[in-house]
């Protein structure tokens, strides 16, 4: 039976030529699009980037945590968030003060922050053109990471309505030989239109077997994938933590809870006076 749902798959040929991961995507996009009301191009963009951060997070360190911030000055910019743990990918569009709709443009960066064994964050920014969400990723893996990938990103609309989403890396391994580059190069180039082929096969696992047809191939990973947060009053502990102790005391003796806006899945939720005076504690 064919899968129909989202997750990103992780493969290797067993030559040690490539590394595949796949990702189907529709259902983790469609809720990040109607979380942020988004339509037309900026959703159509928002979902592409969404995917395509996970899929470069699966490919770098899957364990670990990657967030990205996408955009030009002056114009809205996408913030996104990946992580292993329950496959949660979130994001939002920020839309800042007088900011115009999020656009592609010779000025467009890409900042990528990764978290590192032991918890160290590691940064990088590169500028990424106007071409695509496909490219200004593979742009950031070769210039930043010096990793040799192909991306290929899709999200496919009708109207309001996603029909498809998904998308896959394939790396080039050190063990990559003339031949197999050749035949992977021309394989390739029947992937460069993807719309066709996820809407006709809208699962991670056909493209993985599909990218890698007449290859031996192994199954590294095989992970489901969600629009989920993990926001909630410990966070946003966090956030109060900045704050003077004075405004904090103020809080507390109103004694009503606090409620916050979640700016990732837009849930409200409270922060209780019990919390709030966690933090009139000494430190
Ligand atoms: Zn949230």
């Amino acid at each position: 039976m064919t899968d129909r749902t989202d997750r990103v798959i992780r493969a290797m040929t067993n030559d040690g030529a490539f590394r595949v991961m796949a990702a189907r995507t529709t259902d983790l996009v469609a809720k990040g699009i109607a979380t942020h009301e988004l339509s037309g191009n900026n959703a159509q963009t928002f979902g592409e980037f969404l995917t395509a951060l996970l899929l470069v997070r699966e490919t770098m360190s899957p364990q670990h945590r990657m967030q990205a911030i996408f955009g030009s000055p002056g114009y809205a910019a996408m913030v996104g968030d990946s992580r292993m743990e329950g496959g949660r990918t979130r994001g939002l569009v920020n839309r800042g003060e007088n900011a115009g709709p999020f656009q592609l443009d010779d000025d467009t960066v890409l900042k990528v922050i990764r978290t590192l064994h032991g918890g160290k964050l590691h940064q990088s920014i590169v500028g990424t053109g106007r071409d695509s969400v496909s490219k200004a990723f593979m742009v950031y893996m070769q210039s930043s990471e010096q990793v040799a990938a192909t991306l290929n990103v899709r999200v496919v609309m009708d109207g309001s309505r996603v029909i498809a989403a998904g998308g896959f890396v394939v790396q080039l391994l050190p063990e990559l030989e003339e031949g197999p580059l050749a035949v992977m190069t021309l394989r390739l180039d029947d992937f460069t239109d993807l719309a066709p082929l996820i809407v006709n096969n809208d699962n991670a696992q056909w493209l993985i077997d599909e990218l890698t047809y007449g290859w031996e191939t192994t199954i590294l990973d095989d992970s489901p994938l969600n629009y989920g947060c993990d926001h909630g009053p410990e966070r946003a502990i966090g956030a109060l933590m900045t704050l003077p102790k004075t405004d904090i005391q103020d809080m507390v003796n109103k004694g009503k809870p606090i409620e916050m806006s979640c700016s990732y899945c837009r849930e409200d939720f409270s922060v209780g006076t019990e919390q709030l005076k966690t933090l009139l504690l000494p430190s």
